[in-house]
């Protein structure tokens, strides 16, 4: 996979200045169509390098690293892209903590940003994972998957020198990518035991089939049709999680068949580490409103029309952060539809 960008701009800039919020996939697919076109951007991103999900969270054997660095200096180099890291924007001055905020040395104000510049990008992707919900969820040695990849990543780029724990015994909780991911980095990090466990079957696994049986002939057990009740702890040290064996019922509102706990199944899987992949939700940089910009409160995606713009008529979204959680080529498109529709928007302000 490469991320380089060939266009006719010499990124000198010079038809305006845009804001770009999150240097992922979404963001950075903006920038590059943006240079392209020869406005002068900007991109703020709390980590210390840009890449998202793609740099922070996703395994090196899956995105290789090297292209996302070759990428992101070849915006900056020759076409003229700033990136200001460790830089975390957010509406007003009470600054919500997320997953992956430990790099961030200063905040700016998001309503000082949009002032600034004649369009802003919002793409600060999902950055906060859900809990398990069950007793036990916040004992030591239970994390959530985006967290202990995140740690590893880290680790691996050398930017932090604490070796996350590999466990003798891990068990996964969920069938999504982050779910394949914790399993498969675990495996990898010298772990004897994984388990990947989830409450549908592989046919529902939202990673899909392909994926679970890939990582099962690495080695990885997978446990199908099985909720976890609770995660056992003795002395503060996780022993394992109690699961419920499920059936499957009527499609619910996802159109998946529901999963239903069969009572009495109740059984112990042991592990010292449990990984939660139940799910990321969307972190815009406001709680629910600032300004005229709105995130939808129970979803929590930023709310846009169908030319990707926000309340605030020169604030636009894209990416993870509209959707929910998705895919990398998803968010480059959604970056690149949204950058089409700032350019649009940009030219027809010109003309008036
Ligand atoms: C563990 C995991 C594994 C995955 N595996 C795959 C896979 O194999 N294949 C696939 O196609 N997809 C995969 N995905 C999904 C894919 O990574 C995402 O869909 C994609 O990265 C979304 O891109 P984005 O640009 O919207 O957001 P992100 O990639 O999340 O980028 C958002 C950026 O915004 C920055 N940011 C956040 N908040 C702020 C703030 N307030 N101020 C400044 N910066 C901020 C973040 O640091 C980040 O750089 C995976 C996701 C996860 C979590």
């Amino acid at each position: 996979m490469k991320f380089t960008f060939m266009c006719k701009g010499d990124g000198k800039g010079g038809r305006g200045r845009v804001a770009v919020v999150g240097g992922g996939p979404a963001g950075l697919a903006a920038t590059g169509y943006l240079v392209c076109q020869e406005y002068e951007v900007d991109v703020f991103d709390k980590l210390p390098f840009a890449g998202g999900m793609m740099m922070f969270a996703i395994p090196p054997y899956r995105v290789p690293k090297e292209s996302i660095i070759e990428g992101v200096e070849d915006l900056e180099k020759n076409y003229g892209a700033k990136f200001n890291y460790r830089t975390k924007v957010f509406c007003g001055s009470e600054v919500r903590h997320d997953e992956g905020d430990e790099y961030v040395e200063k905040s700016l104000d998001l309503t000082k940003i949009i002032q600034e510049y004649e369009a802003t990008l919002l793409t600060t992707g999902i950055w906060l994972s859900r809990k398990l919900g069950v007793p036990g969820d916040d004992a030591r040695n239970v994390y959530s998957a985006l967290e202990y990849l995140y740690s590893w990543s880290v680790y691996d780029l050398g930017l932090s020198t604490h070796k996350p724990p590999v466990g003798e015994r891990v068990v996964v909780v969920g069938g999504g990518y982050s779910a394949i991911d914790a399993a498969e980095t675990a495996l990898v990090k010298g772990a004897k035991e994984v388990y990947l466990t989830y409450r549908r079957t592989i046919k529902e696994a939202p990673a899909g089939e392909y994926e679970v049986r890939r990582i099962m002939s690495e080695g990885v057990r997978w446990v199908e049709l099985v909720q976890p009740t609770k995660v056992i702890v003795e002395n503060g040290r996780v022993t394992g999680v109690e699961f419920v064996k499920m059936k499957l019922g009527e499609p619910d509102e996802s159109g998946r068949p529901r999963p239903i706990p069969i009572p009495g199944s109740e059984h112990v899987i042991e592990a010292n580490i449990v990984l939660a992949a139940v799910g990321e939700v969307p972190t815009p940089p406001l709680d629910i409103v600032c300004d005229g910009i709105k995130a939808d409160p129970k979803r929590r995606t930023i709310i846009v029309n169908n030319r990707m713009q926000t309340g605030v008529e020169n604030v636009f979204a894209a990416g993870d952060l509209i959707t929910g959680a998705s895919m990398i080529g998803k968010a480059v498109g959604s970056g690149l539809r949204a950058a089409a529709f700032i350019d649009s928007f940009l030219r027809s302000r010109r003309v008036v």
